[in-house]
């Protein structure tokens, strides 16, 4: 049987009346959008009660995702008979530690290199550009026709994690996926203008504070910089300020790796790792218990502040990119 067809005969189970979909903490697009499509598809093709679960708030510019207001952020849900994770190498990354999961069954979708395969159904293919494809193609499986505000959640999915349809992971079946949900009723200018293309005064701050304390090693071709909680306050810049740091880096010029630092908790810094595409990076996310992709990868450290993060981790980095 097909990790669909396993997940088919879950679905189709009477017994299993309530499903809770998580995904990882500081929740993408692609965890946002795609939980909110298998969201529309539980309830709306096998009249199932749902919730989402997320550990944050969600990002102003995924506000306008149909039902993006239905995610709960109390942990004291109900309990479902089916839990079904997102794009989470393990279930402490959604937020929820396993002990405090009440499930009957789980489900782990993922398109991560690195996943721990922790449930019940562990439907994990890295060669998928998003888990919105993966969700795509659930649809497919079942049957079920995409409505707009699935197509939407799709969409989102994709856009984002594939940088905007233009990293390593673009394969040619995705623009047949994305000329059908634009067929659909998909609002391509309205989804950028919610996405990309509403930044905050704000982001200027941020944007001359990353430039100032950016540092250039290996001949120009690691590019790293940081932010930290002083800034932060004093600017008042917002996580969606903050989305993008390492990928404006890694666009400079020579640049082959970039890497981003911030504050996550106090004491806890998070990583963010883009290469161009000549360097693996998720070896070295991974030596510091991170995960991700070859060419996007994160991790968190603990440690005093944030300049003894970068200079535990920059020799690290100096070693793959050298
Ligand atoms: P970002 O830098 O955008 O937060 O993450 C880049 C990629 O690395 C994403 O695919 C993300 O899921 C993954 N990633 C980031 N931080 C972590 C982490 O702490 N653990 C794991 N397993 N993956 C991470």
């Amino acid at each position: 049987m097909t990790e669909i067809e396993q997940i088919e005969k879950v679905i189709l189970d009477e017994k299993n009346k309530t499903f809770l979909i998580l995904f990882h903490i500081n929740p993408d697009g692609d965890a946002i959008g795609g939980a909110l499509a298998l969201k529309f598809l539980l309830e709306r093709h096998f009249n199932k009660t749902v919730f989402v679960y997320s550990n944050n708030a969600v990002p102003e510019k995924y506000k306008f995702l149909p039902a993006s207001e239905s995610i709960n952020h109390d942990k004291n849900l109900p309990k479902s008979d089916v839990t079904i994770v997102l794009e989470s190498a393990n279930i402490a990354r959604t937020g929820y530690s396993a002990e405090d999961l009440d499930t009957k069954f789980l489900i782990n979708i993922d398109h991560h290199q690195t996943n721990d395969f922790y449930a019940d159904i562990n439907w994990v293919e890295s060669s998928r550009a998003a888990v919105s494809e993966m969700l795509y193609l659930l649809y497919k499986g079942l049957g079920k026709n995409i409505d707009k505000d699935a197509a939407v959640g799709l969409y989102v999915g994709i856009l984002t994690d594939t940088g905007r349809f233009q990293y390593s992971n673009m394969k040619p079946e995705i623009y047949d996926i994305l000329k059908e949900l634009v067929n659909i009723g998909v609002d391509i200018n309205f989804v950028y203008r919610n996405v990309y293309g509403r930044k905050a005064k704000t982001y200027i701050s941020f944007i001359k504070s990353l430039l100032d304390d950016m540092e250039f090693y290996c001949d120009g071709k690691l590019a790293i910089s940081y932010i930290d909680e002083k800034t932060i306050d004093e600017f008042n810049i917002s996580v969606d300020d903050m989305d993008g740091a390492a990928d404006y880096m890694r666009d400079i010029e020579n640049v082959e790796v970039s890497v981003f630092i911030k504050p996550n908790e106090p004491g806890v810094y998070k990583f963010s790792l883009r290469s161009k595409g000549k360097i693996e990076l998720d070896k070295l996310a991974s030596s510091f218990s991170g995960g991700g992709h070859k060419f996007a990868a994160g991790f968190e450290l603990e440690t005093d502040n944030i300049l003894d993060a970068k200079n535990i981790v920059l020799p690290k980095v100096i070693e793959v990119v050298k």
